[in-house]
């Protein structure tokens, strides 16, 4: 194995590491962003909720209403009925006779009124049951991925801690020169954005700017040469053939 090769292993080698690195503090990132909205969706829930039975409650007071106008309205009219019996003169009587009349009709337009806030009030709370079920749901959800993280995380860190280990080993295996630029890019753009490999023979990895014929010599050369368009140092794959044409 030529020193070139041990040059590319290396690179190969930091390269996959820290993408394994990028995606393992992604999952540690996500999770909590994921429990933070699914927490916000329980608030909406409950609001929702609230919503629901604070406007249950006025129909529904609103049906009670109605029984009580019913019930006075009874009341009132065999109050009359009593009086009819003993109203002493026949003007008393016709008049008396003429507000049963119009209490009777009343008694009709409350009855239709107190049944049709009845009926209302029974119909919006169905209402109730599907918005308990979107609550309970929106919590089992949180809790299934509070728990699925809390059982990950620490597997998550220990990873993430042997992955560092790794990646320490390989740095110090590259040349000064190579050194310098890497530590560079992984300071100013991040680990995953400080290489890329060589595509299809002649693109890079990470941006697909075609390297110069030049530029690919110079990398087989075991030059330090990163992509003039994304900055990313580049590295060939282990079958890379170089095509002079
Ligand atoms: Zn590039």
């Amino acid at each position: 194995m030529s020193h070139s090769d041990d040059i590319r292993n290396t690179l190969e080698q930091i390269h996959l590491i820290q993408t394994q690195l990028n995606d393992l503090n992604g999952s540690l990132r996500r999770s909590p962003l994921l429990m933070k909205a699914q927490e916000g969706n329980i608030q909406k829930q409950k609001a929702n909720l609230a919503q629901i039975n604070e406007t249950y409650q006025k129909l529904h007071a609103e049906a009670k209403q109605k029984e009580l106008e019913v019930a006075a309205n009874d009341l009132a009219l065999a109050k009359r009925k009593t009086q009819l019996q003993e109203s002493k003169s026949n003007k008393e009587f016709q008049a008396l006779q003429l507000q049963i009349k119009a209490d009777e009709a009343a008694r009709s337009v409350l009855d239709d009124e107190a049944l049709e806030a009845i009926e209302k009030a029974e119909q919006y709370a169905v209402n109730i049951p599907t918005a308990e079920a979107e609550l309970k749901k929106a919590c089992e959800l949180y809790e299934t991925t509070k728990k699925k993280f809390a059982e990950d995380k620490p597997q998550i860190e220990a990873k993430i801690i042997h992955f560092q280990q790794l990646l320490e080993s390989e740095e110090v295996k590259l040349p000064r020169d190579f050194q310098e630029i890497y530590n560079r890019l992984v300071r100013s753009v991040g680990g995953n954005e400080a290489l890329a490999v060589v595509e299809n023979q002649k693109y890079c990895g990470g941006c697909n700017h075609q390297i110069p014929i030049n530029s690919l010599a110079q990398i087989l050369q075991k030059k330090p040469i990163t992509c003039s368009s994304c900055a990313r140092l580049l590295y060939v794959p282990k079958d890379f053939v170089f095509d002079k044409g």
